[in-house]
């Protein structure tokens, strides 16, 4: 067994929050080293070639919106190949050969959304004002690290004071929507605005993905609204786009800027231990035995791997331990990627637009349409008609596919959550063959037109990407798990039960989404105690 003692952090986890934080780390001189189980850096943002090396598919997630401006200025990232291209709008084909479809250009959204109500076409330019405007207030939230609710340390105390004048911008009006906004269904809050079926549907589908929860329950409004209040599309809140390379790009962008810093990445290194003594961190053991002292060590994997598994449980406070296991972790996710040899041709729209072929194609007829799926999953069987959010990069990244072919991401729901325990391989095909069918209706020839097709559901996402319980977010982004609540009560500033142990994964306040907030927050976390353990002695 062989110790090495040569780090000043050792950051479990080689994802993008991983990553990040190694970047930002790296250039205050620390000297700093990630730890990757898997062979590659990137976690669920991540570019691999399940159909040969002539396809790039971005794996897991698919779009990034939430990657601030500052941060990859920060880190340099456009130098190490980062590029966005803005993905087009909403474009939703339907089974009677309509498509509903939402350009940006307002006067030709109102006429598009008038074809199925003029009261929607009416009703969504005031939608989009409400939204973009409680997202204005709300974004700015996701960037901090809260303060600890409840705590009357001082310093605690003028934590809450602060976030008490960052709301000052939130008027009575504004308490009341938000409110709403945290314990409504998203169909409270859609069914009163829209009454047409396509509109529904449509709008639907932000509020529930990675959702263990149909648009009928309680709390999948607000996520909607998180899906809205990223700006990584420069000047424009809420736009999503595709990152040139797929997402994995943007993990090898940061990990390059990490390296030019000089942090070490270790792929291929699996954690099996944190190791403590007397409440403070001490460093890591490997799978392989190796040992890696350190005196500050950062966590990024999902919590109920580093919390529940990697450390003794008796070095844990009870109620921490308490919390991390009650913590939620479903969702019923299955993305399934295909390589295609020409694009899709939609009855609805035959003839090429880069505004549809490269927008959020939506396969989804109704809300209840949506919720259906849901239920089927809640009552233990996989979806009969999953919904999907497909995109095609490819349309405008000509580094995906040989020339004319295509990648088609389809991001769907539900099976059942428990299928994160089990590989449920048939279940899985099954549940592609009707989706695949359901693109069939809408634009014939697409089964012809495939080259691959790549499955991974719930327990794959677990086992091999370590997304507990098949969650995409490291844990449900519900009310009671957001904010000050995420995940343990009194951890939500990065910080755990023990000294020298910091957390940066998706599972914390600013996570959830290819956001890189937990990543950066945590720097500053560590230099503030740094610094006042050297004031204090
Ligand atoms: C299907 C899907 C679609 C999504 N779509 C989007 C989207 O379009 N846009 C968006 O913004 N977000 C999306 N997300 C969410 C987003 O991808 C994640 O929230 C984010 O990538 C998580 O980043 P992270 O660095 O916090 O964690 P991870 O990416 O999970 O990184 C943690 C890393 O730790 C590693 N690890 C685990 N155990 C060990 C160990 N024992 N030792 C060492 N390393 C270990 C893992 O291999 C992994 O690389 C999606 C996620 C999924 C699954």
């Amino acid at each position: 067994m062989t110790t090495t003692n040569q780090y000043d952090v050792v950051i479990v986890g080689g994802g993008h929050n991983g990553l990040v934080a190694a970047a930002y780390l790296a250039r205050t001189g620390r000297r700093v080293l990630v730890l990757e189980r898997r062979p590659v850096v990137g976690g669920a943002a991540v570019s691999e070639h399940p159909f040969g090396p002539d396809y790039t598919v971005t794996s897991l997630s698919y779009v990034v919106s939430w990657l601030s401006p500052r941060m990859v200025r920060d880190l340099d990232l456009v130098r190490y190949g980062y590029h966005v291209y803005p993905q087009g709008p909403y474009f939703a084909p339907r089974r009677d050969g309509r498509y509903l479809s939402l350009p940006n250009d307002p006067t030709a959204r109102h006429a598009e959304i008038a074809k199925f109500s003029k009261k929607d076409a009416d009703a969504y330019e005031a939608w989009d004002r409400w939204f973009a405007g409680l997202g204005k207030l709300v974004g700015p939230l996701l960037q901090q690290i809260p303060p600890k609710l409840g705590s009357k340390r001082p310093a605690d105390l003028l934590a809450q004071a602060a976030l008490a004048r960052r709301l000052r911008g939130v008027d009575v009006r504004a308490a009341f929507d938000l409110t709403r906004l945290f314990t409504a269904s998203l169909a409270d809050v859609v069914e009163e605005r829209f009454e047409s079926d396509a509109m529904r549907g449509v709008l639907s589908v932000s509020g529930v993905i990675g959702m263990w929860a149909g648009p009928r329950s309680a709390g999948t409004a607000y996520v909607m609204l998180h899906h809205h209040v990223g700006d990584a599309v420069e000047g424009q809140t809420g736009a999503w786009g595709f990152a040139r390379g797929g997402m994995g790009a943007i993990s090898e962008a940061i990990a390059a800027s990490a390296r030019a810093g000089g942090a070490e990445i270790r792929t291929s290194a699996e954690v099996r231990r944190i190791v403590t003594s007397g409440g403070r961190v001490t460093g890591v053991v490997l799978a392989s035995g190796e040992e890696i002292a350190a005196p500050t060590v950062v966590t990024t994997v999902h919590p109920k791997i580093a919390f529940l598994d990697m450390i003794e449980p008796d070095t844990l406070p009870p109620d921490f331990v308490a919390d991390i296991a009650a913590y939620q972790t479903r969702s019923g996710t299955v993305k399934v990627n295909f390589a295609v040899d020409r694009l899709p041709t939609f009855t609805s729209h035959p003839e090429f637009d880069p505004q549809v072929h490269g927008g959020t194609i939506v396969l989804a007829e109704s809300l209840d349409d949506v919720e259906q799926a849901f239920r089927d999953a809640a009552s233990g069987r996989p979806a009969e008609f999953p919904f999907a959010d497909i995109c095609i990069p490819s349309v405008f990244d000509d580094s995906l596919a040989p020339p004319g072919h295509h990648i088609v991401s389809m991001f769907t729901q539900w099976v059942p959550s428990n299928y994160a325990m089990q590989p449920h391989r048939d279940e899985l095909t099954a549940y592609a063959d009707r989706l695949t069918a359901r693109m069939e209706a809408v634009a014939p020839g697409f089964i012809d037109s495939m080259v691959g097709r790549q499955v991974i559901g719930p327990h794959q996402m677990q086992t091999e990407y370590g997304l507990v319980g098949g969650n995409i977010f490291h844990g449900e982004l519900t009310p009671g798990q957001m904010f000050h609540m995420r995940p343990a009560a009194g951890y939500a500033d990065l910080r755990t039960p023990i000294t020298g142990l910091y957390q940066a994964g998706s599972a914390t306040h600013g996570g959830g989404g290819v956001t890189g907030v937990p990543g950066r927050n945590v720097v500053g976390q560590i230099e503030r105690d740094q610094r006042r353990r050297r004031f204090r002695r």
